[in-house]
């Protein structure tokens, strides 16, 4: 049997998923025929919120949509998605994830924009803390999260995180539910937000929790825009509290030119550009996911409809 699957990705992915997919999928000795455009059945669609298919219930005998991007908040809620939804679990994300999130928070750890940016020629020597004087607090600790800890641990940041279901990372100090939220805020000097958004994700950061960071802590958010109340972050960095964003996604993106967060002196915007799926990597996770939906087995990386995520 030849499966059809359905790249629904905008052209420059197409253009770099499709040889790449081809060949994986026959190396696994899975026949397919890869498609750009719906007509007729579809068994797979190899999904990216901006690709041209929206409307699934056009796409009959559909088994699962396998999702190129980890964050599946475009996806889930498609009143037409009536089939298992994976979600991409990519180790090259990953490791982009590690080193965006890396890079951003030995940034402002060592303060490295004063010397970038030092109009004045000014010679001022400052004493800088050691990682291990500088806690760390991560919110999500699920595959991204997890990763950016332990790099952070290595690197001697005391690191702290807070996710729904404890965990056990070594070097990590986990914990879970609003008492765990306070004591992973209430110590982090850089505060690094890797949760997906869900309805109990959204505005996590307020202004109420927000205060609970200790004064001119670091807000790195790759996660999702809205895990943030814009207005109370404004707020908290004109006031000191917060005393830099960097920040890499949105609630509208591309984040419109007139939002203030651009101007701002002490916020740093990246175009959701933090961790790219690269089909290099990716790729034999979807034909792993194919080949075990095939064989009865399940998908890996399923996505739970009532957490969200
Ligand atoms: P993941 O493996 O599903 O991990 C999510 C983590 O968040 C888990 O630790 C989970 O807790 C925790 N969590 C979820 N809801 C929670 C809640 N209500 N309270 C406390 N903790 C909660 O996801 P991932 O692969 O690490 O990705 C995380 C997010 O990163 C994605 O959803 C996406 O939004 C974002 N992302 C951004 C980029 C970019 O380029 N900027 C790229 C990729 C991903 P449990 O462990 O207990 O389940």
């Amino acid at each position: 049997m030849t499966l059809r699957i359905l790249l629904n990705l905008s052209p420059d992915y197409r253009a770099l998923w499709h040889q790449p997919l081809a060949s994986a999928l026959a190396d696994a000795g899975v026949s397919a025929e890869l498609c750009d455009r719906p007509g007729g059945p579809v068994d797979y669609v190899v999904h990216a919120p901006n690709g041209p298919v929206q409307d699934f219930s056009t796409l009959p005998g559909l088994r699962a949509v396998l999702n190129i991007w980890a964050g599946v908040d475009k996806v889930l809620h498609n009143p037409t998605l009536d089939v298992p939804l994976a979600r991409m679990v990519d180790p090259g994300l990953t490791e982009a994830m590690v080193e965006y999130v890396t890079a951003h928070v030995l940034r402002h750890h060592i303060g490295m924009d004063r010397d970038i940016a030092n109009p004045g020629h000014d010679w001022v020597q400052r004493p800088v803390p050691l990682a291990r004087e500088r806690p760390v607090g991560i919110l999500g600790l699920g595959v991204l999260g997890a990763a950016c800890a332990r790099a952070l641990s290595a690197l001697n940041f005391p690191v702290t995180g807070w996710s729904r279901s404890p965990k056990t990372l070594p070097g990590v100090a986990s914990f879970a539910g609003e008492a765990g939220l306070h004591k992973v805020l209430s110590r982090a000097q850089m505060l690094v937000a890797l949760l997906p958004e869900t309805p109990a994700t959204t505005e996590i950061l307020n202004a109420r929790t927000l205060a609970m960071l200790p004064r001119g802590a670091f807000v790195i958010n790759p996660g999702r825009g809205p895990l943030i109340d814009d207005t109370a972050l404004l707020a908290a960095l004109d006031s000191g509290q917060i005393a830099h964003a960097t920040l890499d996604v949105f609630r509208s993106e591309p984040l419109p030119k007139a939002h203030p967060y651009w101007a701002h002196p002490k916020v740093t915007v990246t175009p959701h550009a933090a961790a790219d799926t690269r089909a290099l990597t990716a790729v034999p996770v979807i034909v792993e996911n194919i080949r075990r939906d095939q064989a009865g087995e399940p998908l890996l990386h399923r996505v739970d409809r009532d957490l969200g995520y």
